[in-house]
């Protein structure tokens, strides 16, 4: 099953009821909503999040000017569509670059989610729009993390920073943005450590490389499939260490989308970027005006 299909058939089937009545009344439209609120329950949407949605559908569409209007059912379609549009941010949200270059950008993450994949889909994406981005291997804790970025580096034909595993992930860190300044690299791609769970160490570390290199970004790439699991970790890590916005991986997966529809809502951070697959070129953009279209069909 394909992001948000359930939640898009159970949507369609609501609203199919709603078109097929003419004129709307206030019932007709609570009658919805309940649906509207059970289907993005199912869809793994945070509870927090669906209550507040469903409360600010609900009072735009009992408006008289949609009640009273010819095609009601349409008008509260638009409605829905708008509020998922704003849900998940609006507007495609950019990254920030530096006044100066290069744009440094910590990538940060749990393990497995797809951080140093995306790392080298980022650095890829950047070099199609003529940019030239250095990667910096800070993960010095597992043992293949340095040569998958290696081999990730070679794919897309971009530098690899890396010190080995015996310096300090910071020191690293200082050092690549350095390198990158002498050398006229325009972005610099940190790769951080990742373990299976926040844990302190983890944390001290991430600040300890924040406060060292002062990145323009802190991106944290989080698993879709995990649904509130990743909005959980990433609250936390925006707790603990202030991140930028998020880049959701697997979204060619069998996921709900409920990860997708409450981040942004949740951490007040914009979902950046979406990985859509395995391959390099997997990475694209989040627009939230066409992932709320894709919900709606
Ligand atoms: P890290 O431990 O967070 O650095 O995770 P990796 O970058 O090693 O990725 C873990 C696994 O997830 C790898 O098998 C990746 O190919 C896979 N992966 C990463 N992003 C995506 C994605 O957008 N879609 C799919 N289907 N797989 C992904």
């Amino acid at each position: 099953m394909a992001i948000f299909e359930g939640l898009s058939t159970r949507l369609q089937e609501t609203f199919q009821r709603l078109r097929g009545k003419g004129k709307l009344t206030e019932d007709d439209v609570k009658e919805a909503m309940r649906e509207v609120r059970l289907a993005l329950l199912e869809a793994d949407v945070n509870f927090k999040v669906v209550k507040e949605f469903v409360e600010k559908v609900r009072e735009r569409a009992v408006g008289q000017e949609v009640l009273q209007s010819l095609t009601p059912g349409q008008q509260v379609i638009k409605i829905v569509n708008d509020e998922l549009t704003e849900l998940m941010g609006g507007t495609q949200s950019r990254i920030a670059l530096a006044s100066k270059p290069p744009t440094v950008i910590m990538m940060v993450g749990l393990q497995g989610a797809g951080k140093t994949t995306t790392t080298g889909k980022l650095a890829n994406l950047l070099k199609k729009q003529n940019r030239y981005p250095l990667l910096a291997a800070c993960d010095i804790y597992r043992p293949a993390a340095i040569k998958q970025l290696q081999v990730l580096g070679e794919q897309v034909k971009t530098q690899v920073f890396s010190m080995g595993d015996q310096v300090s992930p910071v020191d690293i860190a200082k050092n690549a943005v350095e390198h990158a300044k002498m050398h006229g690299f325009d972005y610099v791609l940190i790769d951080t450590a990742g373990r299976l769970h926040i844990d302190e160490a983890l944390m001290d570390e991430l600040k300890k490389i924040k406060e060292a290199v002062n990145p323009d970004e802190i991106l944290l790439v989080v698993d879709a499939m995990t649904g509130q699991d990743a909005v959980n970790v990433a609250e936390n890590f925006h707790q603990q260490l202030g991140i930028t916005g998020t880049i959701l991986t697997k979204l060619d997966g069998d996921t709900r989308g409920g990860a997708a529809l409450s981040i942004r809502s949740v951490t007040g951070t914009p979902v950046k970027f979406a990985g859509m697959g395995e391959k390099l070129d997997a990475l694209e953009p989040f627009h939230p005006d066409r992932m709320a279209s894709r919900i709606l069909g």
